[in-house]
């Protein structure tokens, strides 16, 4: 995953690694835009883990109740993610500012 910033539309577009440095709005190539992890990210990371890992530590057999012991666990994580997701964008953003200020791409 990678953070591209696109001056035209004043606007931050998460891409695929492996995609090109492209705008999602406009299309125009965009500027790559590296900023470190938040900490809410390494939390979801911590959080998934820790329940993939009670699991297999419980033998439960019932696969029902096997997803409702994870399920709270996948859901903390997915918040989580998405709220590091918007940390770095603002970030993208405010750095994709304070970088194109003055150049016309
Ligand atoms: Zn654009």
């Amino acid at each position: 995953m990678k953070l591209v910033y696109c001056g035209n539309c004043d606007a931050v577009s998460a891409l695929a690694t492996m995609e090109r440095e492209a705008c999602h709005t406009c299309g125009k190539t965009a500027v790559r835009i590296d900023v470190p992890r938040p900490w809410q990210y390494w939390v979801a990371i911590a959080v998934i883990l820790t329940g993939s890992a009670i699991l297999f530590l419980s033998y439960i057999p019932e696969i029902q109740f096997r997803f409702l012991v994870l399920l709270p666990f996948l859901g903390l994580g997915l918040f989580l993610s998405t709220w590091a997701m918007r940390v770095s964008k603002d970030r993208a953003l405010e750095a994709g500012r304070a970088r194109g200020k003055g150049k016309e791409a």
